[in-house]
């Protein structure tokens, strides 16, 4: 049987996409050839890539307004640096909420100033900053969207005529925004979209251009927009899967109804860690708590063995929290089908009355 996998990444992916993916696999179309067998520049790939982009900005309502979108190879961790040779002139302001910000800035800060504007590493991350200002005289504001490794959502962004740029890696997908006050959002698609191996990108196209610096081709997303996002060899089958998730999503009836399972999801599991004597929540503030990634520990940790063994007996995986935090982490991106929570549930109702 198919385990419950609460996996914060690569994650889980719908059962029907494996399904067509692993078909073709072996036989793609009907071509009598492989997906990963064939030229990229193929009539059949082609049309798979430029799926892809479109319904990326149409699942986002980003279509016909000047955006665009990529798939890039290198992770999420590739556009920390690629955002920065693109748009960083002279100075950048930057949100800390946690290790994929400090990642972020870590690269910037090769090509520029960086203005940290807010930041919660006072508590671990365990919060998202609030009330700070943006400098005037910056080139671009960056934030996080999720904190995978927390379990911390953002649900304000400033209002700025800055530009604003979203790691949007473990959030892209599944919750309603207005995403047209973005101008640069990339995630990595293992998380809530694809396998590992190809980054989505979506950029205002007119905010290119305007650096000083010579940008290395790989990492001018001016190139890759000329070419079609084919400047070189894409990753065809993680971009093939992505394709098929976008698919499935939007049969689903897009990310509105994605969200409302999401929430769903969310708001159950966090009850019980509230409710249950035994767990704490690691993220106090509720508005600030991912509905993506919960975050929470056990009061108690001479239970974790006896805990442990009965999320394992109950077929759930990759429920460990990060190394940097500690405790449980329950990733619970779009494919993560609702009966898996429930499990997880009745999992930690049967530790309390056991305990
Ligand atoms: C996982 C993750 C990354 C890193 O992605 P890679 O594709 O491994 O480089 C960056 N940002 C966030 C928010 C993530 O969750």
């Amino acid at each position: 049987m198919k385990k419950h996998n609460f996996s914060a990444g690569p994650c889980i992916l719908p059962q029907s996409v494996m399904q067509k993916a692993s078909e073709a696999v072996i036989n793609f179309n009907n071509s009598n050839l492989s997906l990963i067998e064939i030229s990229h520049r193929s009539n059949d790939f082609v049309e798979v890539m430029e799926n892809a982009r479109s319904l990326s900005l149409e699942l986002l309502g980003l279509q016909n307004k000047g955006y665009k979108a990529l798939f890039l190879q290198g992770g999420a961790s590739m556009e920390f640096l690629m955002v920065a040779f693109n748009l960083l002139e002279k100075k950048a302001a930057y949100l800390n909420t946690g290790t994929w910000s400090n990642k972020a800035m870590k690269e910037a800060k090769l090509l520029g100033e960086l203005v940290e504007v807010g930041s919660s590493k006072d508590k671990n991350f365990n919060y998202i900053p609030k009330n700070y200002s943006i400098p005037a005289d910056v080139d671009y504001f960056h934030c996080t969207s999720n904190n995978t490794i927390f379990g911390t959502q953002l649900n304000e962004f400033p209002n700025t005529t800055t530009l604003k740029v979203c790691d949007m890696s473990s959030d892209i997908f599944s919750r309603q925004l207005d995403f047209s006050q973005f101008d640069l959002i990339y995630a990595g698609a293992q998380k809530n979209m694809g396998p590992a191996g190809t980054t989505l990108v979506i950029i205002k196209e007119e905010i290119l251009g305007k650096v000083s610096r010579t940008i290395p081709s790989m990492l001018d997303y001016q190139v890759h927009l000329n070419k079609d996002s084919m400047f070189n060899t894409p990753a065809v089958f993680p971009v093939y899967v992505s394709m098929l998730t976008l698919e499935w999503l939007k049969n689903l009836g897009g990310i509105s109804e994605i969200e409302k399972i999401n929430n769903k999801k969310a708001e159950i599991l966090y009850a019980e860690i509230d409710r249950n004597p035994l767990f704490t929540g690691f993220v106090p503030n509720i508005e600030d708590r991912s509905k993506m990634n919960a975050t929470f520990n056990l009061i108690d940790t001479s239970l974790s063995n006896r805990f442990n063994q009965l999320w394992n007996e109950a077929g759930i995986n990759g429920l460990n929290g990060h190394r940097s935090v500690g405790g449980y982490r329950a990733s619970m991106y779009n494919a993560l089908p609702i009966e898996s929570v429930d499990i997880l549930i009745e999992v930690m109702k049967r530790l309390e009355q056991k305990a």
